[in-house]
């Protein structure tokens, strides 16, 4: 085991980098950027509130300990700046994201929607036509055990791999993980092409928020829902 600070910093770099310009080019699109307008709209008189405000920053700190601790810690032995063939690269994207998603459905089903940590996950389910800002309106402890299942997840598969994982690959990973996790969360309604995938998206998991009794339990993938026969049908609206 090699603990790579130079792939640690340079996947740090990669992932602001990444995130930036992906921000940056989304939002030229002018429905996107309407969209954005809508949500924006809709989060001020919640974030109005001194509490909601209050939970949203706490949960970001926690967000942000968390992470650097893993980066710190752990993942310097979990990555490498060694370059492998392009497929092998697309198989560690999709192996970290679809372990991670199995795990958050169980975790997800099981313990938040359970008995266990059903009262510390109904904060988060407060938002019953969930906007951008409920993405990040989420128990510090139900943000603590979603990332330690995605962070956890890089080790675990750097394992099955029998060695670390290409940085870049990790990178495009995690930026996948952030932002189809708040993007979840937003309102759209543009469901027409080229949005139609972005549209169902979010009208899935809008699904899941109309009660704590629906299913739609995975967060990157429906894959595991339509397994285990937990799928909803998505739920429109036509305002926020
Ligand atoms: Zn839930
Ligand atoms: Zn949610």
């Amino acid at each position: 085991m090699i603990y790579d600070w130079k792939a640690a910093l340079a996947f740090i770099g990669l992932l602001i980098a990444l995130t930036f310009l992906a921000r940056f080019l989304v939002f030229q699109v002018p429905a996107l950027e309407r969209m954005r307008k809508l949500n924006r709209e809709a989060d001020r008189p919640k974030l109005a509130r001194q509490r909601f405000k209050e939970a949203v920053k706490r949960n970001g700190r926690v967000g942000l300990w968390t992470n650097l601790v893993f980066y710190v810690a752990f993942l310097p032995f979990c990555i490498t700046l060694d370059t492998p063939p392009l497929w092998q690269v697309l198989v560690q994207i999709v192996a970290v994201l679809m372990l991670f998603d199995f795990l958050y459905y169980l975790t997800h089903r099981f313990l938040f929607h359970g008995k266990a940590l059903r009262r510390i996950h109904a904060l988060h389910h407060r938002a019953l036509k969930p906007t951008y800002i409920d993405a990040l309106y989420v128990h510090p402890l139900e943000t603590f055990i979603g990332l330690v299942l995605f962070l956890g997840s890089i080790p675990l598969v750097a394992i099955a791999n029998g060695g670390p994982l290409n940085a870049p690959a990790v990178a495009i990973a995690t930026l996948v993980f952030t932002q189809v996790n708040t993007i979840n969360h937003t309102y759209v309604n543009l469901p027409h092409f080229p949005f139609k995938t972005l549209h169902w998206v979010t009208s899935i998991h809008a699904a899941h928020h109309v009660t704590m009794n629906r299913g739609n339990f995975a967060t990157l993938t429906m894959l595991y829902d339509w397994l285990f026969g937990t799928l909803e049908e998505p739920v429109q609206r036509a305002s926020p």
